[in-house]
């Protein structure tokens, strides 16, 4: 944080936090002051994690379990961090830089504890280092439950738990659930990563002391490494016999110890994990359990799409390296772990793979795709001049009507960029012919389709029409092929993209619906080609949006974040290595795959013919093998490949991103 900035946040009812002095009491560390300051703005409320609501427990049924962790991640958190020692030394440690052997003083946190009810937050979560070693721990968590929180949570190793009074009046307190850290169902697996001899037997006796109150709910943390991943199916049925109904697999990441000290004993090739993941992923079917993974890349839950952590959580991430990531996109200066990890890091498809690309079109001036709008309101004249100093190959203008559009044209620059005119609903298209530049118009209902493409307000022929498509447009259009037929190859269906599940799931077409369409003669796009069955347009990826420029004209990072999770997260499949598109498909977007799985992407081969055995994630080894075997074909005949120079490790990353300029 610069010094000119101020520190000092307003909330919306006038409650003033001073950041400063939370990050000089160590209550907070900067990144986090900055978070706080941010989470001002979104109300996010911290991290999501492992949050199931206590009164909707023993739900059965999968899209009861859904709702349940929806609502469970929608529970304002405020997290505190109690102390900067632990009694326990995980190898995989993400905190211990911020270990000093010290307790933070008793009065700021109280101080921060209150603020957060202030700040409407309903959920307190104590945290460390290791909390529960706070001499006042108990205090803090009888006055979160004096100050109104609705539920009090720790996350402990819960080791000082194995002392029965100590447990016995931690839930008299009011301490409602409690988060225990084992990544092992053994004395030798939880003692070795933890670098604490004991730790496996206090931490069970914890566990054990806190169910006893019956005032406690307790859940699991497990840190996938190395060392435990084979067993990771035994440690969920370990506990699962303990009574314990809900888990959080959290993947291991390159930061922190893990990476510095014990990089060689704690990562993994996740292609190996896979039999392992798929036994321990089928304990989320089972009636009453939870699980919850992290920072795992989506392609290794394929057929589990339910456990893919909600998008969302992105933001999060950024806002914890926010000081990194800004340095970037407004001086260039890499991140401060940009490296070797990055080939490790569960960030590489937001980072590395696309927000490195953005800042280098930026500053190069490349941008294949800008838009603006049409009324745009720019932060300033220089974020202006930054926009405008692109030399796109496409520009999309957003516009109320013609005239509006014609105004707007008058001062967009571009050289002799095409237009894609983005249209309100039911605008005059009469005079959209004689627009400049405009080779395509875009609109979102069949009548404005209709009106575009026949009759007297027809467009000219050099003119297209992109669709939105959603489920009533593609219904109709199904019902009527002739229609369809008629409306000619100047129409294109575009699949949208949505920010949250829900949108996918309320109003985009099924696969079989984009394929009838696709066999009816429809142009499809953002649709990959195994879904369509045949040749697709491709995505308006490498976008730059105005509104995503801040006052210096950089990227702003939370429009940028934004941005990449509505239209740039594309995911696929661990099989797509397999297919003959692979080095060329991105794949799609990770809500329509979230909510129709990633079976429905089968690859292809040469001629664009289904591989007979598409469909298989079971025999996972021969799928995995395929893949290498089709990927290093494919690199013989130095095909495209350019983008991928290791497409195993591009996978094993997950969100596969196209155009790895970075
Ligand atoms: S991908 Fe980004 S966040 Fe991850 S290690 Fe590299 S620079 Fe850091
Ligand atoms: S790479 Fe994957 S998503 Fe793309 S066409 Fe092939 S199978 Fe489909």
């Amino acid at each position: 944080m610069s010094g000119s900035e101020s520190t000092e946040v307003q909330t919306s009812d006038d409650m003033h936090i001073d950041i400063d002095k939370l990050i000089r009491d160590g209550v907070l560390t900067r990144d986090e002051g900055r978070a706080l300051e941010h989470s001002q703005q979104s109300d996010s409320g911290g991290a999501m994690r492992m949050e199931a609501l206590p009164e909707t427990r023993g739900t059965e049924d999968s899209e009861d379990k859904d709702s349940v962790k929806e609502a469970a991640t929608k529970h304002k958190r405020h997290w505190v961090r109690c102390t900067r020692v632990c009694n326990q030394r995980c190898t995989f440690c993400l905190d211990s830089m911020n270990h000093d052997g010290t307790m933070i003083n008793t009065d700021s946190l109280k101080a921060y504890i209150a603020l957060g009810r202030k700040m409407g937050r309903e959920r307190l979560i104590l945290s460390g280092g290791e909390a529960s070693v706070h001499p006042e721990y108990i205090e803090l968590i009888r006055y979160g439950r004096e100050v109104g929180y609705e539920w009090i949570q720790t996350v402990t190793n819960g080791m000082m738990f194995s002392y029965k009074n100590f447990a016995q009046r931690c839930a008299d307190a009011g301490l409602n659930e409690a988060t225990v850290s084992m990544h092992g169902h053994t004395a030798y697996l939880q003692d070795r990563l933890t670098g604490t001899p004991g730790a496996f037997v206090t931490g069970i006796k914890g566990m054990k002391n806190l169910i006893a109150t019956g005032k406690v709910v307790v859940n699991v943390d497990v840190v996938i490494n190395k060392q435990n991943y084979k067993h990771l199916p035994d440690i969920i049925e370990y506990y699962y016999n303990m009574s314990i109904r809900e888990f959080d697999l959290l993947h291991i990441i390159p930061f922190g110890r893990g990476f510095d000290e014990h990089r060689h004993s704690l990562f993994f090739d996740l292609n190996d994990a896979v039999p392992y993941f798929r036994r321990a992923f089928e304990w989320s079917k089972k009636p009453g359990v939870y699980l919850w993974t992290n920072r795992l890349p989506v392609p290794y839950l394929e057929d589990f799409e339910r456990l893919i952590q909600d998008p969302h959580k992105l933001t999060y991430e950024f806002d914890g390296g926010r000081h990194n990531f800004e340095s970037y996109l407004k001086r260039g200066l890499k991140p401060d772990c940009w490296g070797e990890r990055c080939d490790y890091c569960f960030l590489d498809g937001a980072c590395r793979s696309t927000m490195f690309p953005y800042r280098n079109h930026l500053e190069a001036r490349t941008f294949p795709l800008v838009q603006l709008d049409s009324q745009q309101a720019w932060p300033s004249t220089e974020a202006q001049w930054v926009f405008e100093a692109q030399e796109p190959k496409r520009v999309i203008l957003t516009a109320r009507d013609h005239a509006d559009a014609d105004r707007a044209l008058e001062k967009v620059g571009f050289n002799e960029a095409p237009i894609s005119l983005k249209l309100d609903k039911g605008s005059d298209l009469s005079q959209v012919s004689t627009l400049a530049r405009v080779d395509r118009v875009v609109v979102s209902s069949i009548e404005d389709a209709n009106r575009a493409l026949v009759g007297k307000t027809r467009l000219g022929d050099d003119v297209e029409v992109e669709v939105l498509l959603d489920r009533e447009i593609a219904s109709w259009l199904l019902a009527r092929p002739s229609t369809l037929k008629s409306w000619g190859s100047r129409l294109i269906l575009a699949l949208q993209d949505h920010q949250y599940l829900s949108g996918s799931r309320d109003t985009d077409p099924e696969p079989e619906t984009l394929r009838k369409l696709a066999r009816q003669g429809a142009r499809l796009k953002n649709v990959p080609e195994c879904v369509a069955g045949g040749k697709t347009e491709p995505h308006d990826h490498h976008l730059l949006h105005a509104s995503m420029l801040d006052r210096a004209g950089h990227l702003d990072l939370d429009k940028y974040v934004h941005h990449y999770i509505e239209h740039e997260y594309y995911a696929k499949s661990l099989r797509c290595n397999r297919c003959d598109r692979s080095d060329s498909c991105g794949g799609l977007h990770i809500n329509y795959l979230r909510n129709h799985g990633f079976s429905i992407l089968r690859p292809l081969d040469e001629a664009g013919q289904e591989l007979a055995d598409a469909g298989s994630f079971e025999d996972i080894t021969s799928v995995l093998k395929k893949a290498t075997e089709a990927h290093d074909k494919r690199q013989r005949k130095e095909v495209i490949g350019k983008h991928t120079p290791d497409a195993r490790v591009r996978v094993a990353l997950g969100d596969l991103r196209l155009g790895g300029d970075a």
